[in-house]
């Protein structure tokens, strides 16, 4: 069938989501240079009484289609929802992928995404503890995509940290709170994203401490509960969704500006 494009105005160009386009929509799309692709990751597992299983995932969704939009020239692979968060297993409901599946996952979508005819694939996750194993797969996987395709990992979290504190002290709010887990940010975030889905009474205060490297290790060692007992980190009194809007789109700013970047250096001599 030929497609016909003058059939008044289609939603085609409001299309970002592999998932919600047809492939004649795609095919359309490559052509028309669209060749990047980001692969967002999240992760379900617990967020402190307040907060719902899903904000990983959710966020790393709206994250993808916020950096689709800066970038202008890529679609959105769906969410893969389920990451690698054994830290947070001794809370009900938690799921937890092993690297070894979770790199199996990414495998096989990059495969497929570099079958297609896609050139650049973008990678970032809305879950801290997927950062470290993304960076540790990056070579792997573009081993497997090269030398045609390019596979390039956002894993700064502690940068992304940083962000949601400079948001939070902006917005009047102790940027002690922030604490990269269920914190006043991420609260913040999912009211943004899920208006009315904060527990607002079961909003709670957990390990208010230093962020970093060393906590980070205890963090991914030992399990959440040798930090914080109610499964947060930071405090996450003074949320608001007013908060949340700024922290994704500035942490849609630094993911996309790191790989336009990555993109431009690739790119040179
Ligand atoms: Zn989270």
């Amino acid at each position: 069938m030929t497609p016909d494009h003058t059939a008044g105005s289609d939603q085609r160009g409001d299309h970002v989501l592999l998932e919600e386009m047809t492939y004649e929509e795609i095919r359309t799309a490559l052509a028309e240079g669209r060749r990047d692709v980001i692969v967002p990751c999240g992760a379900v597992e617990q967020h402190g009484p307040h907060l719902p299983l899903d904000v990983d995932a959710v966020h790393a969704e709206r994250l993808g289609r916020e950096v689709a939009e800066r970038l202008g020239t890529a679609l959105v692979a769906p969410t893969i929802r389920v990451g690698v968060s054994p830290h947070h297993m001794a809370f009900p409901g938690t799921i937890s992928l092993r690297p070894e599946t979770f790199e199996a996952v990414y495998s096989d979508y990059c495969r497929s995404l570099a079958a297609h005819g896609f050139r650049t694939i973008l990678c970032f996750s809305g879950h801290g503890g997927n950062f470290a194993p993304l960076a540790d797969m990056e070579q792997r996987l573009n081993d497997l995509v090269g030398p045609d395709c390019r596979v390039i990992v956002f894993a700064d979290l502690q940068g992304l940290v940083a962000v949601w504190r400079s948001a939070v002290e902006h917005a009047g709010v102790d940027p002690d709170h922030v604490g990269g887990h269920a914190d006043v940010a991420e609260s913040s975030v999912y009211s943004f994203i899920r208006p009315g889905e904060v527990r607002t009474e079961q909003v709670v205060r957990g390990y208010v401490g230093p962020v970093n490297d060393e906590m980070l290790q205890r963090l991914f060692n030992d399990g959440m509960t040798a930090l914080s007992d109610n499964g947060v980190l930071g405090d996450a009194h003074g949320f608001s969704s007013a908060i949340g809007e700024v922290c994704v789109q500035r942490v849609a700013d630094m993911i996309a500006d790191h790989f336009t970047k990555r993109m431009s250096d690739a790119a040179g001599p």
